[in-house]
């Protein structure tokens, strides 16, 4: 077995290594080859100096033959053909005598081919010497053998010299060719360990990358789980949860659930997060150990919310999602303390043969409308999504959608009530309420209005248009000298946010409204916030001068003592304290101190809901001088109000009139 880190470093310098030895075995090479060209070209070069040398030896002795036959009579042998002979011996002496040739032999370290130059100047020489010989008289060669003589020996030296030059090279060369044989020899073994190399090289590559596979497919595998499986419960995450519902085969009849701890936040935030892990532990164990049974897939999409795909028929649905609130509802134990908390479950049913992966993210839509619903019935309870709740969900998200192009269009209507003195009937101010004709639903009630800006994040807006509204309306009151105040209601979301105060007053100060003439309405639970955000904007808004009234009072909680601190201007009990006034006697004493309270602390009171004669006067026995409600107006358009204004005024005016 290699080891490992072996393998890792050889895997580092495994492509230089190969490469070193391959450039190795390549300059050898080359070095050889070389040798043995300079040896070849050796031997060609004294192979032609030695056939140049022997030839003309020959040619000499040809011609002295010639010249030996021609004076000793042979009839055969004419003067020209001797005189041919020289011509012949003269070539080959001429060649010996070239420029170039005597060059090649200087660079080959040969001088004594000196000879044939020499030679070449006695041409006249032996062109006499050929004249002079005489058919028949065998002295008349001599002038020519002596020349000859003269030249004779240094030629055959020439020629022996080049012979054994040649010898000598043809030996080195035999000596050279075993040398190069033998180097021939070494290039073949040396190519055999170059292969011999790239084979181990292929086989190492291959063992690594078959381990490289190896473990990189385990990572992949690893890597896989961990991205479907939630880490804290085990159970698998919303990624597997998805990619579970769009790999398994259709269902025909499926219910798809959604699992929501109620009041989960308190538990991690009271008992902290090792509390809350726990917790959700357990909810994962119930929700589990309650599918398994029926084949169904559990996830946790987040926080405290689960998944739960189930197949089959509502009532199944319906048995599970009651087993397992049985089960999660059971107290647990952590560190020695005991929690115990209850869930909520939205179902969505889809009795469609078809896919479930289409539908995943419509049916979770619609499993959440239902655990909404299940939450808003009370918690720890399972509900089923009905045919109203996506269709209020679809008017709610067609509301949102088309608010904005309301507000900008102006299609946003603003309705008046006003609040009265119930004793003297004077209008002390007037409530700006919120109205929409939408083309296709017709009037919209104003909680849902609000609701849809507050999702539409409209709400600001929507509110600088009906103080916008109130201002105007304002502006036309203020011909005469008791203009009423205008009040608008802020939304509880509208105080959270950091631009509020300094978007009110803008718009105060383009319609040049005076701030103490408007009231902004808070409901009794946001006006108690002690979010920072909130504190500073009702400070900022007070001290810009507005006036702040609680609204709703006796729906919420109140602190009294934060009441009095804030300086609100204004309680308005709301209708659903008033009604309960004539039927119980502690809601009566409530009632009764709280506009005593309110009237010590310099608070205006007012009764909302006023409907009849007979409510007028229990609020009035009670202490409680404003009124608002459908005894004295509903709320009007801005024209309405202006002409009820003009009628109230006269008919108080003539009532004084008789009355003087
Ligand atoms: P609210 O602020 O308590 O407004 C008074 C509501 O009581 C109005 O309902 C009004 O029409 C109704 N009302 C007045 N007199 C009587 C009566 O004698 N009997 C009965 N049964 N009801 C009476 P509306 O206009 O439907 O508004 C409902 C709620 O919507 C308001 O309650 C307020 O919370 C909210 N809202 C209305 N307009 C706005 C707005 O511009 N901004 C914000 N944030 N909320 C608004
Ligand atoms: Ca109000
Ligand atoms: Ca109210």
């Amino acid at each position: 077995m290699i080891p490992r880190r072996a393998l890792r470093n050889l895997a580092l310098f495994r492509f230089p290594a190969v490469l070193l030895a391959m450039g190795v075995m390549l300059v050898v090479t080359i070095g050889n080859i070389s040798a043995i060209a300079d040896g070849l070209g050796m031997h060609l070069f004294n192979s032609a100096r030695y056939e140049e040398a022997t030839r003309m030896e020959m040619e000499l002795s040809d011609l002295l033959v010639k010249a030996h036959r021609f004076s000793y009579g042979d009839r055969d042998i004419t003067r020209a053909d001797v005189n041919l002979a020289l011509d012949i011996f003269w070539s080959r002496v001429n060649v010996v005598a070239t420029a170039n040739y005597q060059r090649a032999l200087r660079e080959a370290d040969i001088e004594d081919a000196k000879v044939a130059v020499e030679i070449k100047e006695r041409l006249g020489d032996y062109e006499a010497a050929i004249q002079k010989l005489a058919p028949g008289e065998r002295t008349s060669i001599r002038p020519l053998l002596s020349l000859i003589r003269e030249f004779q020996t240094r030629v055959n030296d020439m020629s022996s010299d080049a012979y054994s030059a040649r010898r000598f090279q043809m030996q080195k060369m035999i000596e050279q060719e075993l040398a190069s044989l033998a180097s021939l020899k070494s290039m073949q073994s040396e190519f055999a360990a170059l292969v011999g190399v790239l084979v181990l090289f292929v086989i190492v590559e291959l063992v690594i990358s078959r381990r490289v596979n190896v473990r990189l497919k385990r990572a992949v595998a690893d890597k896989e789980a961990l991205l479907v499986t939630d880490g804290l419960t085990g159970i698998g995450n919303r990624r597997g949860f998805e990619t579970d519902l769009s790999s398994r085969p259709p269902l025909s009849e499926f219910s798809l659930l959604l699992v929501d701890l109620d009041g989960f936040k308190d538990v991690n935030d009271t008992m902290g997060h090792p509390a809350g892990d726990a917790l959700l532990r357990h909810v994962a164990t119930a929700l589990a150990e309650n599918a398994l049974p029926l084949g169904g897939v559990v996830a946790r999409l987040g926080g405290d919310e689960f998944a739960v795909l189930l197949k089959g028929s509502r009532h199944r649905a319906l048995d599970y999602a009651e087993a397992a609130l049985a089960d999660i509802s059971r107290p647990i134990s952590v560190e020695g303390k005991t929690i115990q908390v209850t869930a909520s479950i939205g179902v969505a049913h889809s009795s469609d043969a078809r896919d479930a992966t289409p539908f995943v993210e419509t049916l979770m839509k619609h499993a959440d409308l239902a655990l909404y619903a299940a939450k808003a019935d009370g918690r720890n309870c399972a509900r089923f999504t009905t045919d109203d709740m996506i269709a209020d969900n679809a008017r709610k998200r067609c509301l949102g959608k088309d608010l904005a192009k309301a507000i900008a269009d102006g299609d946003l209507d603003a309705a008046f009530q006003p609040i009265v003195s119930m004793k003297e009937g004077q209008t002390l101010s007037v409530e700006t309420l919120v109205r929409w004709s939408h083309p296709r639903f017709g009037a919209i009630p104003a909680p849902e209005i609000v609701q849809a800006a507050e999702g539409a994040d409209l709400i600001l807006p929507m509110t600088l248009l009906m103080l916008d509204r109130a201002c105007l309306l304002r502006e036309r009151l203020s011909v005469s000298n008791d203009a009423p105040r205008m009040a608008v209601n802020l939304s509880p979301a509208l105080l959270s946010m950091p631009d509020l105060a300094k978007a009110i007053v803008d718009v105060l100060a383009k319609r040049g409204c005076p701030s103490e003439s408007v009231i902004l309405e808070l409901t009794e639970d946001a006006a108690m916030s002690l979010s920072e955000q909130v504190m500073d904007n009702l400070e900022a808004l007070r001290s810009a001068g507005l006036r702040l009234a609680v609204d709703d009072f006796g729906t919420g909680y109140s602190n009294l003592s934060r009441l009095a601190a804030l300086e609100f201007a204004q309680i308005k009990i709301d209708k659903s304290l008033i009604r309960r006034i004539s039927v119980c006697d502690r809601t009566y004493e409530i009632v009764r101190h709280v506009s005593r309270m309110a009237h010590d602390l310099g608070m205006e009171v007012v009764g909302e809901g006023v409907e009849t004669e007979s409510d007028r006067a229990l609020l009035m026995g009670l202490g409680v001088p404003l009124g608002q409600g459908y005894h004295f107006a509903r709320p009007m358009s801005d024209l309405s109000l202006m002409a009820w204004l003009g009628e109230r005024r006269e008919g108080q005016a003539s009532a004084r009139l008789l009355a003087g």
